[in-house]
């Protein structure tokens, strides 16, 4: 399981080219994407989530094509957008229930253990019969997290995740990331070098839709 993105550009119908030939071989793990705002890293990550179109290259995980194949993708993949809307008048247990409905998971049963484990893995099991309007920053992400992780997803995209959160919950925060590397490829877009110094084992820069630098954090960072 690798995600191999080559060659991917974009331009927008205002002439900004938002990516040039971006070339990367994303193993399994977390990988950080660091870059300043307007480095491209939202469009790229909109792109592997099946939500934007490239105007040319291509990306691949394992054998499924991203650009082309976007019901295969969207099977095994989870996204959390820059901006995560909820509607702020349903519990956590209630909304994580109707977005399971969503992907698929019908058994009621299946489904109750489901929303369980992931309530109970991103720490929101004890405020679960809360509205979601009543949640801080930090367990509104947590909350990203779990619909995230729906339907065991194999590629899990997070798009600037810790930008609104006061550092205690940031720290939460990464902390539940680090345990989802395991298994699956993660994707961390940040413009803050310390979420990738911690966390990732690969990772790479971008600054104006070029890559400038793939490499382990620690070298990178000492490289700065
Ligand atoms: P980011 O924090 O990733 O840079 P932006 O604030 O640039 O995000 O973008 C927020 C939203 O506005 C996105 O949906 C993006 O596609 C859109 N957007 C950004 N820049 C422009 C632009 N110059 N023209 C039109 N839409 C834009
Ligand atoms: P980042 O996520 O790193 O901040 P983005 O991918 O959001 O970068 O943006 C890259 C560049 O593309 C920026 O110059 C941004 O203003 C521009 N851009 C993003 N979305 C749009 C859009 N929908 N229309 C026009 N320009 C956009």
């Amino acid at each position: 399981m690798a995600l191999q993105i080559t060659n991917l550009s974009k331009t927008y119908p205002n002439g900004v080219q938002a990516l040039k030939n971006v070339t990367l071989t994303i193993p399994k793990g977390m990988y950080g994407l660091l870059g300043p705002n307007g480095a491209g890293k939202s469009t790229l990550m909109r792109i592997l989530a099946t939500l934007q179109e490239p105007d040319s290259g291509s990306a691949h995980l394992s054998d499924i094509d991203v650009v082309n194949q976007k019901e295969e993708v969207r099977k095994t993949l989870g996204y959390l957008p820059q901006e995560f809307g909820v509607y702020p008048k349903a519990s956590a247990e209630s909304l994580l229930d109707y977005f399971a409905v969503l992907k698929g998971i019908t058994n009621r049963a299946s489904r109750k253990e489901v929303v369980e484990a992931l309530l109970r893995q991103t720490n929101l099991w004890e405020v679960r019969k809360q509205k979601l309007g009543g949640f801080s920053g930090g367990m509104r992400q947590r909350f990203g997290v779990a619909v995230a992780l729906l339907g065991n997803p194999k590629l899990l995209i997070v798009d600037e995740p810790t930008a609104g959160l006061d550092p205690a919950e940031r720290v939460r925060f990464l902390n539940l990331l680090s345990e989802l590397g395991e298994n699956s490829v993660v994707i961390l877009s940040t413009h803050i070098v310390e979420d990738v110094s911690e966390l990732c084992t690969n990772m790479a820069i971008i600054n104006k839709g070029q890559i400038l630098l793939e490499a382990q954090p620690l070298q990178a960072v000492a490289a700065l």
